[in-house]
């Protein structure tokens, strides 16, 4: 694919996100005002998460599919309690074809980005949860990739609204390494991959450090990065329950 397409996919998918965030979440917010008119409480929403583990050249699983499991937990209960999301996990999968370099040791950030717009992320597109064109891609899962190594000090990475992927590092779900062993990041990339921006606050999940094991960020969520998240076309509404 040449670099212009590729270009046009990337800022196609940012302007459409955009676009389908915002209209999502005003039918979302119309939906509460019904709810409350009629006595109804709004149920739970929910988010839909892939996990992919790549394997390395040796067709060696980068981790198990159960050490992701306390990731995943942590997640649905970090968004639960502070946003009302639940996180169900739709596919956790090993791809048991070794995935290229570039794929088990991406580069971060920015220069991520420029390898999209580049082509050479196509491993994890492929590997992706299809966009259900039939519902607009309201509810369209995120798709979490397990890589080997990030480079430099990151160890999970987003394109933000402009891909429906995030990477996270093999290292964050090794129990028996306190120094990397990291809970929070998997679900601060759910974060941005729902539109979330950092935050310099220590407390909060979008903090963009932590570190392991003594200096973890906090999981904590203000109202307005709640209502963000509920704006995003992921996030399928709960339904209106009698109160
Ligand atoms: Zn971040």
């Amino acid at each position: 694919m040449s670099v212009v397409t590729n270009l046009g996919r990337t800022a196609a998918r940012a302007v459409g996100g955009l676009a389908l965030d915002a209209s999502h979440g005003v039918l979302t917010a119309a939906a509460g005002v019904r709810a409350a008119a009629t006595g109804h409480t709004i149920g739970p929403a929910t988010l839909r998460v892939h996990v992919v583990i790549l394997s390395d050249e040796a067709g060696r699983p980068l981790c198990a599919p159960e050490a992701v499991r306390p990731a995943l937990r942590r997640a649905d209960e970090v968004l639960r309690r502070e946003a009302g999301i639940r996180v169900r996990v739709a596919r956790l999968q090993v791809i048991d074809e070794p995935a290229p370099p570039r794929a088990l040791d991406p580069r971060a950030n920015q220069l991520l980005l420029l390898d999209d717009v580049l082509g050479r992320t196509e491993f994890y597109r492929r590997h992706e949860a299809p966009v259900d064109v039939a519902t607009l891609a309201v509810g369209t899962p995120v798709t979490v990739v397990v890589v080997r190594r990030i480079a430099g000090r990151t160890t999970g990475c987003s394109l933000g609204i402009s891909a429906d992927w995030v990477i996270v590092q093999a290292g964050l779900f090794d129990a028996a390494d306190p120094g990397s062993y990291d809970e929070t990041v998997l679900v601060h990339e759910l974060g941005h991959a729902l539109n979330l921006p950092h935050r310099r606050d220590r407390r909060n999940l979008m903090f963009p450090e932590s570190s392991p094991p003594d200096g973890l960020r906090g999981t904590a969520l203000h109202p307005w990065q709640e209502a963000i998240l509920h704006a995003n076309r992921h996030v399928v509404p709960g339904v209106a329950q009698p109160r």
